[in-house]
């Protein structure tokens, strides 16, 4: 029979791998074995995600990992020792500056907190035992941008790892490695994967620190579920369409909230308004679908409360980058950055629905501000059940 010739690579995944002969064996205990050896050994689902991942990146090494914050933790634990001091921009995924300050600082790793838009100034930061630098750009929620390649060069220059989790952009819209930044992080979760039904993150890094990222991969037996690879492999051939998408309908959205008259300031790099929107069309090809924004007037949890509730489309909940609609609403404390101290972000994830549908339902919800003689409790619960 002719073999078979399918489109889509098959899903490999289990533990035991057979060998031909005792040889084998004798091969794997001398280091000479040319092969897979056991299913913590990176199935081959996992090995292609990874080379097709790797090239996209322009990077020399991609390891997988069964979530992004996984990808982040290991690749921090990787990297340093005790006595290490750390810098991590203020406006970091929150789980990364939990890790950071509830487990490294148990292994005597000092963390310390940078501008969310440094750049040059990352110099007044650096100590003589410094020993990387995590940018992430734009940054979580509150989307402030570094000046990556200033920060990659004078960290370069003093021998400093620069780290940059690239989930917003995706290898699409950013190319970390052509500034300068020496490993690049994917939460896979949002936009590689887009359908909300995976959890990924990958570590690419340049040549310089794949041995050390390799070695501790290994060392660890860390590995990425192959089924999850596997999707991970489909989304990667419409990452290019989606996100096309998800940045035509964002645009629109972010361009009208900026002119309603509820809205205080839209978080969103790719307008002229955002104060890093030059490093933004510096550093970027295109924008993503996760923008943020802020209203004018300070609003009763009620009434956040009746917005989030009469909205249809967007769903209320965490994560992003999958092509339905999101909503979360939070508060972020910066130590450098105040533009929105003190004020709820509201923070959109804009999906694949139809976009004048998705901006009926904001105008819908939005009414809910409008509506001034929705004062007392009873009747926002009345307006509730409507
Ligand atoms: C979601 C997210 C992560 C973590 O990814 P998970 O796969 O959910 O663990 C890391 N960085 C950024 C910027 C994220 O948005």
């Amino acid at each position: 029979m002719k073999n078979i010739r399918m489109i889509n690579p098959p899903v490999y995944s289990g533990s035991t791998v057979l060998f031909d002969s005792y040889q084998d064996l004798l091969a794997i205990s001398d280091g000479s074995y040319d092969g897979i050896t056991y299913g913590t050994d990176r199935l081959p689902t996992q090995r292609e995600f990874e080379q097709k991942l790797c090239a996209l990146e322009g990077g020399f090494l991609t390891r997988a990992f069964p979530s992004g914050i996984s990808a982040i933790v290991n690749t921090l634990m990787a990297l340093t020792s005790s006595g290490d001091h750390i810098l991590v921009v203020e406006n970091v995924y929150g789980p990364t500056a939990q890790f950071c300050s509830r487990i490294l600082a148990k292994y005597n790793v000092e963390f310390e907190v940078i501008p969310g838009n440094v750049g040059e100034d990352i110099e007044n930061y650096i100590k003589a035992n410094t020993r990387l630098i995590f940018l992430e750009a734009p940054g979580s929620n509150t989307f402030e941008i570094q000046d990556i390649e200033q920060v990659a060069a004078i960290a370069g220059s003093k021998g400093i790892c620069t780290i940059l989790d690239n989930t917003w952009a995706t290898p699409l819209f950013l190319d970390p490695f052509n500034y300068g930044v020496d490993i690049v992080i994917q939460s896979v979760t949002k936009y590689i994967s887009g359908h909300s039904d995976v959890l990924l993150g990958t570590v690419t890094t340049n040549e310089e620190y794949s041995k050390q990222v390799e070695a501790f991969y290994t060392t660890m037996e860390l590995f990425a579920p192959s089924q999850d690879c596997y999707l991970a492999l489909r989304g990667l051939h419409t990452l290019g369409v989606r996100l096309r998408q998800h940045e035509r309908s964002a645009l629109r959205l972010g361009e009208w909230l900026a002119s309603h008259p509820l809205v205080d300031r839209v978080l969103h790099p790719a307008l002229e308004e955002h104060p890093q929107h030059a490093l933004w069309k510096k550093y970027f090809s295109g924008s993503s679908g996760l923008f943020g924004f802020t209203l004018k007037d300070d609003y009763s949890e009620e009434k956040v409360s009746l917005f989030l509730d009469k909205l249809k489309l967007f769903g209320i909940g965490f994560s992003w980058g999958g092509f339905k609609s999101l909503v979360t609403i939070g508060e972020y404390d910066r130590p450098f950055s105040k533009m929105i101290a003190g004020k709820k972000v509201i923070r959109l994830h804009v999906g694949l629905e139809d976009v004048d549908a998705l901006q009926n339902d904001l105008e819908d919800g939005l009414k809910v501000f409008k509506n001034s003689f929705v004062k007392s409790e009873s009747k926002a619960r009345e307006l509730r059940t409507v």
